[in-house]
């Protein structure tokens, strides 16, 4: 009861970047955290990732945007505080929060470990809102978060952490489906559109053992592509290049978030192959039914991770040095990424160095 009433009474000033409207820039923002809960942990934000769904998101392409708005889910940092009950965590720790911060745990999908698909309510990390469906969240374009320790994962020592953020969401995203799929040794592997999850998709996947192949519309990348893992590279706005690509990748992890042709994707499935969409193109998906019925083709999609499995991405990463390429800015220049992020000027990954706020 009296924690009850503390929890009302005191609030952790923040700061932070927002955007107030769809079309408005990111710019410098004060508000108001809950107070560390009994099982909550707070972390000072040492560097949070730039991932393209924050421009879907700040820009309402997906509909639904709720302002103001930080956005943010790549967050790793210092634990400084934790409640009374946590286990998991002690100050000094370093942390990793990703794109949710709560959910039900008790529903079946909560049981299963895929929190991120939650029945009853999922507390996105921003441009979501807590449990009781009405407080909003804010993401990691801020110093300090607070969070039930349930929902952060602990990042194991000596990582780079400029270089770990983008796992939080990029690596899980892209860890997830080749994992399910059973990516290996043996394993043909396409990975449509080389950017932040793409990038991250070619690492794991070579780190899993399987043979990848980048699917680009940027000939620029063809170096960065063999540099970071992939054996072959393909443009495909190149006719003759696609030609030779029909039926040879048992799974696509398709991360392209613009609107792109789906059939000549799956046309690039062998027999039974699976197409996994994890980029998110705010305009629907067109699909010939002739794209599936013909090589009995899956097409799938993917929503980062559970808990659980991002511990263990984090863990792999950790230990495969699959880590992201960064290019580290100060948060002034958050708005100068997301227009270069636009233009596919990125390599591979935007992350902001929040002691810069
Ligand atoms: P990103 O760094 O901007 O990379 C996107 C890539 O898509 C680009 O590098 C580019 O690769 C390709 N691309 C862009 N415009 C294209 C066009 N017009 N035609 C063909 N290819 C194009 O973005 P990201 O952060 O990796 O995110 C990718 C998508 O995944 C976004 O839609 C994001 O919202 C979504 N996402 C989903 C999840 C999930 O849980 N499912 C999680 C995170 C992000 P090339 O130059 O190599 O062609
Ligand atoms: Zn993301
Ligand atoms: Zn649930």
């Amino acid at each position: 009861m009296l924690l009850c009433v503390e929890e009302k009474l005191t609030m952790l000033e923040a700061k932070g970047y927002a955007v107030r409207s769809p079309n408005s820039p990111l710019e410098p923002f004060r508000f108001t955290r809950r107070d560390v809960g009994e099982r909550d942990i707070r972390v000072e934000i040492a560097f949070c990732g730039i991932c393209h769904s924050d421009i879907h998101q700040a820009r309402d392409e997906w509909g639904g945007s709720a302002y103001p708005m930080v956005p943010g889910h790549e967050i790793v940092g210092r634990v400084t505080q934790v409640g009374r009950k946590v286990r998991g965590f002690k100050a000094g720790d370093t942390a990793g929060i990703g794109c949710m911060v709560d959910s039900c745990r008790r529903c079946p999908s909560c049981r299963r470990g895929l929190e991120q698909h939650c029945d009853t309510h999922v507390a996105l990390t921003y441009n979501g809102t807590e449990m009781d469906e009405k407080t909003p969240t804010q993401g990691g374009y801020s110093d300090h978060i607070v969070v039930d320790e349930a929902f952060a994962v602990k990042v194991p020592p000596k990582m780079p952490l400029d270089r770990v953020a983008p796992l939080l969401c990029a690596g899980i995203t892209t860890y997830s489906p080749l994992k399910r799929l059973g990516a290996r040794k043996g394993s043909r592997v396409g990975v449509m559109g080389l950017g932040g999850l793409g990038h991250m998709a070619v690492k794991i996947a070579a780190a899993m053992g399987a043979e990848v192949t980048v699917l680009s519309h940027s000939p620029s990348k063809r170096a960065d592509a063999k540099r970071l893992g992939a054996h072959e590279f393909a443009v495909t706005t190149d006719a003759g290049a696609v030609k030779s690509l029909a039926k040879r990748f048992d799974i696509i992890i398709d991360t392209v978030s613009a609107d792109h042709d789906i059939d000549a994707s799956l046309s690039w499935l062998s027999t039974e192959g699976e197409l996994v969409i994890v980029g998110a193109p705010p305009k629907p998906l067109a699909i010939r039914s002739f794209s599936l019925i013909l090589g009995r083709r899956k097409i799938s999609g993917s929503a980062i991770g559970g808990i659980a499995e991002t511990q263990e991405m984090l863990d792999f990463c950790a230990k495969k040095k699959a880590l992201s390429d960064v290019e580290v800015i100060a948060m002034r220049d958050v708005n100068a990424a997301y227009e270069r992020m636009m233009r596919g000027d990125v390599r591979y990954r935007f992350v902001i160095d929040n002691s810069t706020l």
